[in-house]
């Protein structure tokens, strides 16, 4: 096999040419900063699309999840000390496999999350941990969960157990835009929450994010901590805290653009998914799952589980990783150094944040219970699960972008295929 000339990506941006005629608009207009036309056009379609009532156009998801963080933190404690956070040592849940973007928007806060693994069925917050965690902390209140690789989390169940314990959810659907559970879009069951824009998403503004929300309050709150705070005065006067968060009309250009593809982008996403799958079919390896009864993913990116009799021997350190070459075997490791050798690139799955050396002291809460306050022999007499530990050791991201065709693909199933040899 030939390397690809042209490198397989995981996920880039897709342009299509209305997204240069609204950023040349807003040059036209002279609307370049954080006010236009693209800004507030681009807030009503994604209310359109998702179907709720209030959005507030950010620089990024990561800003957006702060401020989400930031606001219910507010609702829940009230204004914070000078020189606290929001969340000033108070405990949050959040899911465990995700990319970090989700969980430092706590830390920003001075809040200490308290990781929940995660479940087979969808790869998201387990809810069977959730309830353990609500048993060991009762007193928490604010629950942040990601639908990872755009597949929806288990929402009723998930929603269950936050309503009977009291707690608020935040959705960071960064990944999911597009995605729905039982008919309703993800980033609209929670109190306040977020999706992103960033260069590698379903759809992108170069950067961006948006918070959603069903409040119109929260969303002009939101508003006017991403503009600095300001007050409704002739002068500079400030009351709060201000941020500089708000997405620029040229970027909401590109968004707006691009909101036209959204369901084009998941169609393709969603091929390459059953492409993979059938390729797939002969192996010993699974897909990374949905519930296909409730939900309706918007397939980000593919991913494949290796079977444990599958496996071959692979060691990972903190900064680099070995395998042992087995026939009929392989790993992780070894499929992504095959991938890159054809020039086509993958991605281990994200490593759960209670394994990053970040986070390795704060709790994390498996379907048995404490995993971390208890001693080894402990942790074996119960027979722990670690199922975010299991994945990231048998799974990887695969090449999803909408630009490979399939030919392309064929030869990235093949590739896959060599290591199974
Ligand atoms: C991309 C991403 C974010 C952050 O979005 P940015 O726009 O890059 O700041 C947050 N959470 C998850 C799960 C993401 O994948």
């Amino acid at each position: 096999m030939k390397r690809f000339e042209n490198k397989i990506w995981l996920s880039s941006p897709t342009m299509h040419g209305d997204e240069l005629k609204w950023v040349t608009d807003a040059f036209e207009k002279n609307w370049i900063t954080t006010a236009g036309e693209n800004v507030n056009e681009v807030e009503r379609l994604v209310a359109e699309y998702t179907g709720c009532k209030y959005t507030t156009a950010l620089s990024c998801g990561t800003a957006a999840l702060h401020l989400a963080v930031k606001l219910v933190g507010e609702k829940l404690y009230g204004q914070p000390k000078p020189n606290q956070g929001t969340l000033q040592g108070r405990k949050v849940f959040c899911s465990d496999m995700t990319f970090d973007a989700t969980v430092n928007p706590i830390a920003y806060e001075n809040g200490e999350a308290v990781f929940i693994d995660t479940e087979y069925d969808t790869w998201n917050m387990d809810p069977v941990a959730l309830e353990k965690a609500f048993e060991i902390y009762p007193d928490v209140k604010l629950v942040v969960l990601v639908h990872l690789y755009g597949t929806p989390a288990k929402m009723d169940e998930i929603m269950a157990v936050c309503q009977k314990h009291g707690a608020l959810l935040i959705e960071d659907a960064a990944e999911s835009f597009g995605a729905t559970y039982k008919g309703k879009q993800t980033g609209t069951f929670g109190i306040g929450n977020i999706i992103s824009f960033n260069g590698n998403k379903i759809i992108t503004g170069s950067s961006g994010g948006m918070f959603l929300t069903d409040n119109k309050e929260d969303a002009d709150k939101i508003r006017k901590w991403s503009t600095q705070s300001r007050e409704d005065a002739p002068w500079y006067q400030h009351e709060e805290i201000g941020y500089n968060y708000r997405m620029s009309n040229v970027i909401a250009g590109v968004v707006r653009g691009q909101m036209n593809y959204l369901d084009e982008h998941i169609a393709q996403k969603k091929a390459i998914y059953e492409r993979y799958k059938e390729g797939f079919a002969d192996l010993p390896i699974s897909m990374n799952p949905f519930d296909s009864v409730n939900s309706v993913p918007n397939f980000w990116l593919s991913c494949m589980l290796i079977d444990e009799s599958a496996m071959c021997r692979q060691v990972r350190g903190e900064q680099d990783s070995l395998y042992i070459s087995e026939s009929g075997k392989t790993c992780p490791t070894e499929i992504l150094e095959a991938l890159a050798k054809y020039n086509a690139e993958g991605r281990p799955v994200w490593k759960p944040m209670h394994m990053q050396p970040i986070y390795r002291s704060n709790p994390f809460i498996t379907v048995n219970g404490n995993g971390r306050a208890r001693s080894n022999a402990y942790i074996k007499e119960i027979g722990m699960v670690d199922v975010g530990a299991d994945i990231f050791r048998r799974g990887l991201c695969l090449p999803s972008d909408n630009k490979m065709t399939a030919d392309e693909q064929d030869v990235v199933i093949d590739i896959i295929h060599g290591c199974f040899r």
